[in-house]
């Protein structure tokens, strides 16, 4: 893949980048090693000081990166300044936690006389240069999602950026030179996805984290694997939407809507699949397709667009395929299913609701990485679990109902990362984010998050 700027709301090549050198890479590699040797030893409170300013600076690039973008991945410009708004929130929740987060444990003093020490503790020192490789959906976001615990930590950070968002990339390099973090700690590497083999086998380089496809993190966990090195993947998911016939239905397919064609369809976390109680699926089913149906589909920079571009023609060629393939296995298309009239240029799908689907389909294994739900009616909760699980992913989930018990088991029974009630999944920093099966592994936000690339040490005195 080229690295490059090309608009997903024209198709137009905007700016391309050379990619690093193997020269100017290993330049990079050691800046990251010098730095981390005094960066580790910082506190918490400079640490703070900086990633505080970052935060500061954000704020006031808001609009100007929120137009990067938009039209590097083409999200809306309304999405994307919400997406700089919640990455300075990050960082500041960890300047103000991450002192507490990774304070020294103590355990119980019996335990420890029993292990025969006179006092003991455990303390959370950082890994050191931590390789990111990240993707271009939230591109802002789920870079600062993993810099802001790592830097408070005492990591430093190189940045292997989605080749479709280089600008936005090197601002998040600017970004934190700016804030006053020393030079090295947080780098941006522009290089094709061939050259992560080689720096993440290099010595310098301690661990990674991968937020992408299966196969991305298949290969990235490979490697770490045969380097003895720590990974935590973030991959993708095909979340279930449950709504029971306790719920209140038409704010269930309200909220629906939203959780779907979020960022034009293309969150991991969005809602794909909704499963619905045979006693609500009409009523729900209707004020569903009539939601999405009524989404203004355009130029992702005019702020009343609700759904722009998916971010590639081929992201939009897979879509196509998927929702034919079901087509032509029976499904219906309850609404969409085809690219908007009066867009010749573009990457754009119409909000799209596919009913009747059955196991063989691909669109019931794969995920659906744009604007397209598939609707789907059971007969009971047993039935909504076993729906629900029958999916390699396990990132989040989403329940609607008003019976405790359901819930619980739910809560129980889910193959999933999150169970959100009653609302639709979103990430906070101060709840763990992450999934289980082919979604992934390890966690990232909170105190989980933040401990994921620190050493825990345990320091024992005779
Ligand atoms: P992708 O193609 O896997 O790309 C992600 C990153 O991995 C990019 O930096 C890419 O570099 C690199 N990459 C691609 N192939 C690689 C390989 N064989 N070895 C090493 N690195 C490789 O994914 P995407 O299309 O950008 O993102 C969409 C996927 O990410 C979806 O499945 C989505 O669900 C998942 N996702 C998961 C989360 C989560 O938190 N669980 C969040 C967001 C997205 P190049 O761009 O240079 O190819």
């Amino acid at each position: 893949m080229p690295i490059a700027t090309v608009n997903p709301a024209d198709g137009e090549t905007l700016k391309t980048f050379d990619a690093l050198t193997s020269e100017e890479t290993e330049e990079r590699l050691v800046t990251a090693e010098a730095a981390f040797r005094t960066y580790r030893v910082s506190d918490f409170d400079e640490r703070a000081r900086l990633l505080t300013r970052a935060a500061d600076l954000l704020d006031d690039d808001t609009d100007d990166i929120a137009r990067v973008m938009t039209t590097e991945m083409g999200k809306t410009v309304v999405a994307a300044r919400a997406e700089a708004a919640k990455c300075a929130k990050a960082m500041r929740w960890y300047a103000t936690h991450a002192r507490g987060l990774l304070a020294d444990e103590f355990p119980d003093e019996e335990d420890v006389r029993d292990s025969g020490a006179s006092k003991g503790r455990v303390v959370y020192r950082p890994l050191g240069a931590v390789l990111a490789v990240m993707p271009w959906n939230f591109p802002l976001w789920q870079v600062v999602r993993f810099a802001a615990p790592a830097l408070m930590a005492g990591n430093v950070a190189l940045l292997k950026h989605a080749s479709n968002v280089p600008q936005t990339a090197l601002y998040l390099e600017d970004l934190f030179r700016r804030a006053g973090f020393p030079e090295g700690c947080f780098q941006t590497l522009l290089v094709p996805s061939s050259a992560i083999e080689g720096i993440l086998r290099d010595r310098r380089v301690a661990a990674a984290t991968l937020t992408g496809s299966e196969p991305a993190g298949r290969s990235v966990a490979s490697i770490a694997g045969d380097e003895i090195k720590k990974t935590v993947l973030e991959l993708g998911g095909s979340d279930p939407y449950v709504v029971m016939p306790s719920a209140d239905v038409e704010s269930a397919a309200r909220t629906a809507v939203t959780a779907r064609v979020q960022n034009n369809g293309q969150s991991c976390i969005a809602a794909k699949r909704f499963i619905v109680h045979t006693d609500v699926y009409d009523t729900f089913a209707e004020h569903f397709v009539a939601g999405m149906r009524a989404l203004k589909v355009g130029d992702p920079l005019d702020e009343s667009t609700d759904v722009g571009p998916v971010s590639s023609e081929q992201g939009r060629a897979d879509l196509e395929e998927l929702v034919n393939d079901a087509v032509d296995r029976g499904a219906n298309v309850l609404c969409g299913g085809r690219r908007p009239k009066g867009f010749d240029r573009g990457w754009f799908y119409e909000p799209t609701v596919v009913a009747g689907i059955t196991p063989e389909m691909r669109i019931h294994q794969e995920e659906t990485f744009g604007p397209v739900a598939t609707l789907y009616r059971v007969a009971d909760l047993d039935e909504a679990v076993a729906v629900a699980n029958d999916t390699p992913f396990g990132l989040s989930s989403n329940v609607w109902t008003r019976d405790d018990s359901d819930v619980e088991r739910f809560v129980r029974d889910l193959e999933a990362g999150g169970v959100y009630v009653n609302g639709m999944t979103a990430s906070h920093p101060a709840f763990p984010f992450g999934g289980v099966k082919r979604s992934g592994y390890g966690r990232e936000l909170a105190g989980h998050g933040i401990k994921e690339f620190c050493n825990a040490t345990t320091v024992w005195h005779a």
